[in-house]
């Protein structure tokens, strides 16, 4: 039991520990923190803070408050905290001293070994100091690794062969992507590139500036030197960027910021996630930029790439989602806790060190996604029955996702609600889960179209609690469905995903950029497979996703739409199709 090696993220905007504890990777918590800021402080009643409350005391005292300090691992940097010198090793160690000390608290016994991560970029002096950081903290540190690695290793890409994958990370204050190479169970970082000076923090201070440039303007004070103030203007701004992850807008409100001839000035503003993306997309685009770069390094193409994984805080942001997933022409993994996957890897290393048996990491996901029926106009027609997902397939749950609608007329008062589950762009393709008329909706102002707030949330037992809310009467109607869910592995999921992907005929439809109200349906399908023939298959999606069929009924659904998306001759489809249609006749 002594030999017990422990797995370390020691980031630079947060750390956590992990273990694998019967065959299963899992973090260890302090109370109901997972992760635990990367600060250090030393208080004015002349103690040492680690974590969340240096991380509180950085609001009012940053001198005497460390953060970010793995940007000076291995640099002759000195950090004066409470009268005394020290190196950023001594720094990094307070932080290894409080993980290893959740951790003793969550095994009840003594902790000495750990594997601990570093950034593939780090030189063999930052490596070192790492290492040193250990030691002081009472660690032998028994290997480090690569956190692309751990990524790699949390989501079992050990067990594939011949793959690549790109691991995208991005933090609270760096950016890095590198290639992973998977050969016979060893996984390799073949190149990596990255911003150590990008995260999270600078979408942050963006909107910060935007919130300060409102208040100095509408108050006629600037809080440039309001150390306090600006400080509170950034946790706000942080707090509005993590609910805009999930929510259409946030609403920014903070009192007393300052006060003028000792009157209280106070800062109310809203915006809206379009607003926020525009706000940050040159940052966005930097990280294009390290994708195109790592791959020229490689000399790799996109088409070479079977994975992508998404780590880091940051991409949980629905903007890094869509980069990700339209630069590489994959769909991200992104299942595991992108906070807590690279500690999970290091556990699993830990693990194969110690010579310890590991399962896979099961995740609850929703398999399938998860919208409802709208419309859109192009050049004056409505078209009907488009999906809009509020829930991607594949989401961890429990998850909560909210959009704003707007009534196709300005005087409509009314919406039906309709919940779909299912990927086919056409809403009535998919499985009805439930609908529902929300009424008397009311109008902001003259001739501005009511708007529906839809709100899903995904729960743990796998309920679906759909609520339409009318933000301006504040009226609002609920429904709440059994959608399917699933515990399955990253492993699993991507295999699922390819299956299906394999049958997304209609998953293609683009946004036309240059007229908002357009949206444009493409139906992807080689040229010998018809209207008739797609709907056929479509309908035998539905019905496969359904799972509604015996094991025995939906294979042999599955091989005769396989069969029928191969045909080589038109007679041979003809004569599939047929087949297929008696198929679907006897099973609905
Ligand atoms: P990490 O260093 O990986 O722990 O990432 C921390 C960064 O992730 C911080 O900048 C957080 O503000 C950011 N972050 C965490 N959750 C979210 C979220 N839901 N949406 C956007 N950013 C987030």
């Amino acid at each position: 039991m002594s030999d017990i090696i422990v797995g370390i993220d020691l980031g630079t905007t947060n750390s956590a520990v992990a273990i694998v504890q019967d065959g299963v990777p899992r973090i260890l918590s302090k109370g109901d923190q997972k992760i635990i800021p990367s600060v250090v402080g030393y208080s004015k009643q002349g103690g040492w803070l680690v974590g969340r409350a240096a991380l509180n005391q950085y609001t009012l005292d940053p001198d005497n408050t460390v953060r970010s300090i793995k940007r000076d691992m291995g640099s002759d940097r000195r950090v004066t905290l409470g009268g005394r010198e020290f190196t950023p090793q001594e720094i990094s160690a307070f932080i290894l001293r409080e993980l290893k000390a959740i951790a003793e608290e969550n095994l009840g016994q003594t902790v000495t070994k750990a594997v601990i991560t570093v950034p593939a970029y780090f030189t063999n002096a930052q490596r070192q100091a790492t290492k040193e950081a250990g030691e002081i903290a009472g660690l032998e540190v028994v290997r480090i690794i690569n956190e692309p690695t751990a990524a790699a290793l949390a989501y079992g890409l050990d067990h594939e062969d011949d793959k690549m994958a790109l691991v995208y990370d991005l933090g609270g204050g760096t950016f890095d992507v590198s290639l992973v190479e998977m050969t016979g169970g060893v996984v390799e970082v073949r190149a990596s590139h990255g911003d150590t000076h990008l995260g999270g923090d600078d979408f942050d201070d963006r909107l910060a500036e935007q919130a300060h440039q409102i208040f100095s303007q509408k108050h006629q004070v600037s809080l440039q030197d309001n150390r306090l103030a600006m400080a509170r203007l950034n946790r706000a701004a942080e707090a509005a960027k993590v609910h805009l992850s999930d929510f259409p807008e946030a609403n920014i409100r903070e009192e007393y910021l300052a006060e003028q001839e000792a009157i209280p000035l106070h800062l109310e503003m809203k915006i809206t996630r379009a607003e926020f993306e525009d706000l940050t997309k040159d940052l966005l685009a930097r990280t294009t930029a390290s994708m195109e770069k790592v791959l020229t390094d490689a000399e790799l193409e996109i088409e070479d790439l079977d994975r992508v994984l998404l780590v880091g805080g940051s991409t949980r942001m629905p903007a890094v989602w869509d980069l990700v997933s339209d630069f590489t022409q994959l769909e991200p993994d992104a299942e595991i806790n992108p906070d807590e996957v690279v500690a999970l890897g290091a556990a699993v290393q830990a693990a194969i060190i110690a010579g310890q048996p590991v399962d896979s990491i099961l995740v609850d996901v929703t398999p399938y996604s998860l919208g409802i029926e709208a419309a859109t106009m192009v050049g004056g027609q409505i078209i009907p029955d488009i999906y809009s997902i509020l829930i991607r397939r594949n989401t961890t749950i429990p998850v909560t996702k909210e959009q704003v609608f707007r009534t196709l007329y300005p005087d409509q008062d009314a919406v039906q609600v309709k919940v779909y589950q299912g990927e086919a762009p056409i809403a009535s393709a998919n499985t009805l889960l439930d609908e529902f008329l929300i009424d008397g909706l009311k109008s902001a102002g003259r001739g501005q179209h009511p708007t529906v707030n839809v709100r899903f949330d995904f729960d743990v037992n796998g309920m679906l609690h759909v609520t339409a809310i009318d933000p301006v009467s504040g009226n609002r109607k609920n429904v709440s469905v059994q959608a399917t869910q699933a515990r399955l592995t990253p492993h699993e999921i991507a295999s699922a995903r390819e299956r299906l992907s394999e049958m997304d005929m209609f998953d293609n439809f683009d946004e036309d950029d240059d007229d908002d109200d357009v949206i444009e349906l493409t139906a992807d399908a080689p040229a010998t497979i018809d209207k008739e023939t797609k709907a056929l298959l479509q309908r035998a999606k539905s019905l496969l996703e359904a799972n509604k069929l015996t094991t025995e009924q939906a294979e042999q659904l599955s091989s005769l739409v396989d069969q029928v998306m191969q045909a080589s001759n038109q007679g041979e489809l003809d004569e599939l199709s047929e087949e297929l249609l008696d198929m679907l006749f006897e099973l609905e």
